[in-house]
This record gives C-alpha cells, sequence and structure tokens, in this order.
C-alpha cells in the first residue's frame, strides 16, 4: 500500500519507512506530489495532525499520516506545545533549536518542578472523510537539566535528562535515544493500530 506522508522533512520519512516496513507500506513525501504544506491552526497536537492528514489524503486521494511534536512541560501547564518550534521567538529570539533550549532555561530559573515529557502525535486516514482515523501518542517523560549536557540529537536533547538512564538524550547514542524516543514509540503504537485496523 503506498501511503503519503503530510511532512516533508526527509528525516523522518527515512526513520518512518523503515519502522513501517514490515508492512510493506510505501512512504511517499507529500512534496513529490506536488502537495502543498497544510495549515496548523490548532492548540492540540492531534488536531494539528488529523488535519495535515486530512490536506494530503484529500489532495493525494492516497491514505496519508501525519505527525506533530513537541516539548510539554508540567510546570507551564504542558506548553509550549503545539508551538514548542517556536519557543525562542516568543522571547525575542531568533528562531533555532539552540535559542529554544537558551529560552527554556532562562524561564525555568528557580522553578523546582521540572518534569517535562516530549509528544509525538500520529494521525492515519484512509482517505480525507475517514470517521475513523488512528492516532497514535508516543511520549517520553524526562527533566529539564539546569544546563546542557552532551553533544548527539537535536532540539532539546542536551536538556532532556531521562531518570531511567541518568543522562540527557544528547548523551546518550543515537540508537538509544530513538529506541526510546516519543517519534519511536507512536510509530511503534501506529503499526500496531494498522496491522490491526488496516491489515486484518
Ligand atoms: P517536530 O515538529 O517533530 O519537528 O518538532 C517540534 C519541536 O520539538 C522542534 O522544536 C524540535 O526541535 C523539538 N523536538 C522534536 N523531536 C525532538 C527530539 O527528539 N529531541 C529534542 N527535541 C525535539
Amino acid at each position: 500500500m503506498k501511503i503519503v506522508l503530510a511532512s516533508n522533512n526527509a528525516g523522518k520519512l527515512a526513520e518512518l519507512q523503515a519502522m513501517f516496513a514490515p508492512l510493506q507500506l510505501t512512504l511517499v513525501r507529500q512534496s513529490e506530489l506536488n502537495i502543498p504544506e497544510a495549515e496548523e491552526p490548532f492548540r492540540t497536537f492531534v488536531e494539528n495532525a488529523l488535519a495535515k492528514a486530512r490536506h494530503a489524503a484529500k489532495l493525494s486521494g492516497l491514505p496519508a499520516l501525519a505527525d506533530d511534536a513537541g516539548l510539554c512541560v508540567d510546570a507551564f501547564g504542558g506548553l509550549p506545545g503545539v508551538d514548542t518550534a517556536y519557543y525562542a521567538t516568543r522571547f525575542g529570539y531568533a528562531k533555532s533549536d539552540d535559542n529554544n533550549v537558551t529560552a527554556l532555561l532562562e524561564q525555568m530559573q528557580g522553578i523546582d518542578n521540572r518534569r517535562a515529557a516530549m509528544v509525538s502525535t500520529l494521525v492515519a486516514v484512509r482517505s480525507a472523510d475517514d470517521p475513523e482515523p488512528l492516532i497514535a501518542v508516543g511520549r517520553v517523560v524526562g527533566e529539564i537539566a539546569l544546563e546542557r549536557r552532551g553533544t548527539q540529537g537535536f532540539g532539546f536533547d542536551p536538556i532532556m535528562f531521562i531518570p531511567e538512564f541518568g543522562k540527557t538524550f544528547a548523551q546518550l547514542p543515537v540508537e538509544v535515544k530513538n529506541a526510546n524516543s516519543h517519534r519511536g514509540r507512536a510509530a511503534q503504537a501506529m503499526l500496531a493500530l494498522m496491522r490491526e485496523r488496516w491489515m486484518a
């Protein structure tokens, strides 16, 4: 089966392609089909991922898979959430991973509750009008460190301290991180859902 991936990120395509290989699914990036990016106007991951999947299915006539992800900090009521990629810009910094880390460390100064989750939500639809989208959520819970540690990974990895490893994601080998990441967990859950609901 061919499925459109509602993302133009080559890294995500490669990662998901490998994970879905056992189902004999071929993922095609929406840009290869000249499908423009959808708007993401909503306040929750699931609404944005559903909007992206629906948009890609509508314009391609194929089943579609979309993801939306971000960081949810307990002390901020789960924010920045869907605004994670632009977090630093709220505080006058340019948009970048490193500035996001700087801004978050500043905003969390003096806050004792450092718990936060990286969350990835995957949504798959058989068609634009599918009344029963498949929804898979992957989370990894950690603590926002007081300073950067490690050089691997990207995004918030240098300050995402994972208690079960006693290290930040940036201090762990990439394979270990990927096997335990929000994205990896969401993809595994989606694989199981597709097997059960679409392939049976
Ligand atoms: P995306 O939509 O998955 O590309 O990511 C949304 C935001 O979360 C961006 O600011 C990313 O840098 C950050 N992010 C996503 N995945 C990870 C991760 O595995 N580690 C650290 N930060 C991440």
